[in-house]
């Protein structure tokens, strides 16, 4: 028989993830079997640094793999027994592959946001970009940006300190990048300069409502890439929209990495449309 597959999401709040249903949706569209579960660590009342010992028992009990979200990517790179070249330059792991006994690290968010750009934005100008958000989306797409030929790559963010440490990490991957840090509190001479922004805070998620940068500074020939995918029409992408710029919500990169992940534990070289379509049904 072919074989079946058994994966795993470790997070906290992750049981409305549309993950799971696109990986075993996808499996199942190749004629495989795809069993995905999430391990909500606050449903267990389980600490965030509890992600080791979760991905120790998942090892022993023959999952192939397992995808790792907020709060965990960066606790548990030391469970790991390594870590390819991207994850250990981006510090944090959404993916992890069980091969012979070896549990080792990637990291498929910074591939999905590139195949999204390539994907939604082909023909952008992208000499200058400004990234407003230096967490963990921030880290993943700053990467991505400068892997797809971004040549000046400007990043904000309301905490200076973490804006700083993004742009010193991203300096030592693409030492011939010219990367530097944004005033997150004057975006019109940022976007002015630019020709893409790319926003990776919590804004316009339902929580966190409103847009990042006022309006009126989103005008052509400026393009909008948004992390944000929870709802996928961001008021940032809208206002955006209305004003004319090309725009990209945060879909494919949440599709991408997905798709990137399912082929790391499955081998089975997924169809990324397809994947698209299917996450647009969920
Ligand atoms: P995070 O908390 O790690 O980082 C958010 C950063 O934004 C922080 O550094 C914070 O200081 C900064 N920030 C907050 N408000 C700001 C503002 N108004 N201006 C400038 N900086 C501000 O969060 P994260 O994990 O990076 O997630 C950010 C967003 O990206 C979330 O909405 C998340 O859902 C989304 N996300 C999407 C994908 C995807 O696949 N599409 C993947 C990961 C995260």
């Amino acid at each position: 028989a072919a074989p079946s597959y058994l994966v795993g999401l470790i997070g906290s709040g992750v049981g409305p993830s549309l993950t799971p249903p696109m990986h075993e949706r996808e499996a199942a569209a190749s004629g495989r079997r795809l069993i995905y579960r999430t391990i909500d660590i606050t449903e267990l009342d389980l600490p965030p640094d509890s992600v080791s010992g979760l991905v120790a028992a998942a090892q022993r009990l023959g999952f192939n793999g397992l995808n790792i979200t907020h709060p965990c990517k960066q606790l548990v790179l030391p469970a790991l027994d390594g870590l390819t070249p991207d994850a250990a330059a981006i510090g944090a792991v959404n993916t992890v592959v069980f091969d012979g006994g070896s549990a080792v690290g990637h990291n498929t968010d910074w591939s999905g946001f590139a195949s999204s750009l390539e994907r939604g934005l082909p023909h952008a100008p992208r000499d200058r970009v400004v990234l407003l958000g230096a967490g963990g989306a921030g880290a993943a797409v700053a990467h991505a940006l400068l892997a797809s030929g971004v040549g000046e790559l400007a990043v904000a963010d309301v905490d200076a300190d973490r804006a700083g440490e993004l742009a010193e990490q991203v300096r030592r991957r693409f030492p011939d990048a010219a990367v530097g840090i944004g005033d997150a509190a004057a975006p019109e001479r940022l976007l002015a300069w630019a020709d893409g922004l790319v926003h990776a805070t919590p804004t316009g998620m339902a929580h966190h409502p409103g847009s990042p940068v006022p309006a009126e500074l989103l005008r052509p020939p400026l393009w909008v890439a948004d992390a944000v995918y929870r709802p996928l029409r961001t008021e940032l992408l809208r206002s955006a929209e209305r004003n004319g710029c090309a725009t990209l919500d945060g879909g494919g990169m949440a599709v991408f990495q997905a798709a990137d992940a399912f082929d790391l534990f499955t081998g089975l070289g997924p169809d990324r449309e397809r994947m698209l379509a299917h996450f647009h049904e969920l």
